[in-house]
């Protein structure tokens, strides 16, 4: 849309207020609302208004980004991103801003969406795509809302856990009626199946913005996980999108008195929440990672895109699963990959190669490690650049590890690599290894520091000062 035709859709329809969303580092939308005749009023519109001159607001309060004596920063917002905001009782049209510094009126190289707008314009300079699709399948707990006790989450409290039970508070043992169980949420019908309504008006509400989906299910997990996958976009698009659908998601639970948590790991002892992200590579509306004749039906440029996947996946977790509880669900034996080779259906695989269909227009690899407490700007850049890091340099990635992982011999075993065991061993990671991201100015050298200095001080190390629950079970009595 033009800056005139959402002045003209504000005036035909009525609408009361915007709504200006942007993404601060880590990856939490913030905003702020206007009256909708600041952005009619003639001076605006006439002189380009909001869409050129853009709003300041204080850069220093935002997590990750200016020092206070620089903070004025301004938001402009990007108007094909208009939509009627569904979540606002008021009649408010929602749009996403990208970040300028109101000296240079150049984007800030803070912004999330800059970095990922950095990244698609890297891609196309490469010659080697136009255009990079992504399919990310988010999952997310729904726990009962005020009730829930995070206080009783000690790890052995919940070996008999069972949706509706522990996280109300009610004692219903030994009532097992209809209840998920740790690991048995996937996929019974209702009444097992709890959520269905909730899952189908969230879905409804998506819909409604305009963000395609395909599916929703219970997930594995008890405690109500579940999944609702979008249909693929390409990156900067489907990162706005993944910003929409938490939004969504967590607000229609609210409605309904649940709350929604995208946390990875939530439940001792029951299946995380992962973000499996599905990528692929187009030239001229050809997907280039098919051939007929490749192993799982994937070109050799492909198999280079996932030689870069891997070669970098140590670093690339810094943004994937950049939460020190990222590394408690990356874990054997809860269906989250540990190991990184790439197989075709092996799901303790880091890349599993879809094989549902021969679909030229379908192919597409799987990047498992990736989890939903991620800025999906910054992720999303991160593994492009990563594989496109892969072509470049022709990076082999191996043969495909078919057999169970699990069940290889010690000497093989040791030979495959694994993802971090820590958030900190991510960062230290990403510090050793970063030239692929720097690469066309996407990820700037500031960003990477203050990533790293952001996520060591504010969540490595606070976790570490503090005396875990479980230490008071293990040491109290001792
Ligand atoms: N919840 C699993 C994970 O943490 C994935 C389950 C699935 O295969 O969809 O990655
Ligand atoms: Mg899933
Ligand atoms: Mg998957």
């Amino acid at each position: 849309m033009t800056p005139e035709e959402i002045s003209a859709l504000i005036k035909d329809k009525g609408i009361t207020f915007i709504d200006l969303k942007f993404n601060d580092l880590p990856g939490l939308w913030q905003h702020f609302s206007m009256p909708s005749s600041e952005l009619t009023g003639v001076d605006n519109v006439a002189e380009g208004g909001l869409f050129r001159e853009g709003v300041g607001f204080d850069g220093s309060s935002i997590r990750g980004f200016q020092q206070i004596q620089e903070s004025d920063m301004i938001l402009i917002p990007d108007p094909d991103t208009a939509v009627i905001d569904p979540v606002c009782k008021a009649f408010t049209l929602s749009m996403i801003c990208d970040i300028y510094d109101p000296i240079t009126r150049q984007p800030y190289s803070r912004d999330p969406r800059y970095v990922a707008k950095k990244a698609e314009a890297y891609l196309k300079s490469t010659g080697i795509a136009d255009t990079s699709y992504w399919g990310p399948e988010m999952e997310f707990f729904i726990f009962d809302d005020v009730r829930f006790d995070q206080s009783v989450n000690f790890g052995y409290y919940y070996l008999d856990s069972i949706e509706g039970e522990w996280n109300t508070g009610r004692q219903e043992n030994p009532n097992l009626g209809y209840k998920a169980r740790y690991k048995e949420g996937y996929f019974p019908v209702p009444p097992h199946d709890s959520h269905q309504d909730l899952r189908s008006e969230m879905v409804k509400v998506l819909m409604g913005v305009g963000i395609g989906v395909e599916v929703h299910h219970h997930e594995v997990a008890s405690g109500g996980q579940a999944e609702i996958d979008m249909r693929f976009d390409s990156l900067v698009r489907m990162a706005d999108k993944c910003m929409m659908y938490k939004y969504v998601v967590k607000n229609v639970a609210r409605r309904h008195n649940k709350v929604v948590t995208f946390m990875p790991k939530p439940l001792f002892q029951d299946n995380g929440s992962g973000m499996h992200t599905h990528q692929s590579l187009w030239k001229d509306g050809v997907n280039l990672f098919y051939d007929p004749k490749g192993y799982g039906l994937l070109s050799q440029l492909a198999k280079y895109y996932i030689g870069g996947l891997l070669k970098h996946a140590p670093a690339l977790m810094a943004f994937c699963a950049p939460t020190t509880n990222s590394y408690k669900r990356l874990v054997p034996g809860f269906e989250a990959p540990v190991n990184l080779v790439y197989s075709m259906r092996n799901r303790s695989a880091a890349i599993r190669i879809p094989v549902y269909t021969d679909n030229p227009k379908s192919k597409r690899i799987e990047f498992r490690p990736p989890d939903p407490s991620c800025n999906p700007y910054l992720a999303f850049a991160a593994m492009l650049m990563a594989g496109l890091d892969g072509i470049e340099n022709e990076i082999d990635p191996g043969d495909p590890v078919d057999k169970n992982i699990y069940e290889l011999d010690e000497q093989e075993a040791a030979k495959i690599r694994t993802v971090p065991g820590s958030l900190e061993e991510a960062l230290n990671a990403l510090e050793e290894d970063h030239d692929f991201l720097l690469k066309g100015n996407v990820f700037t050298t500031d960003l990477l520091e203050v990533w790293i200095k952001y996520k060591r001080e504010k969540e490595v190390e606070p976790i570490k000062l503090r005396p875990h629950p479980y230490e008071f079970q293990l040491y109290f009595d001792l």
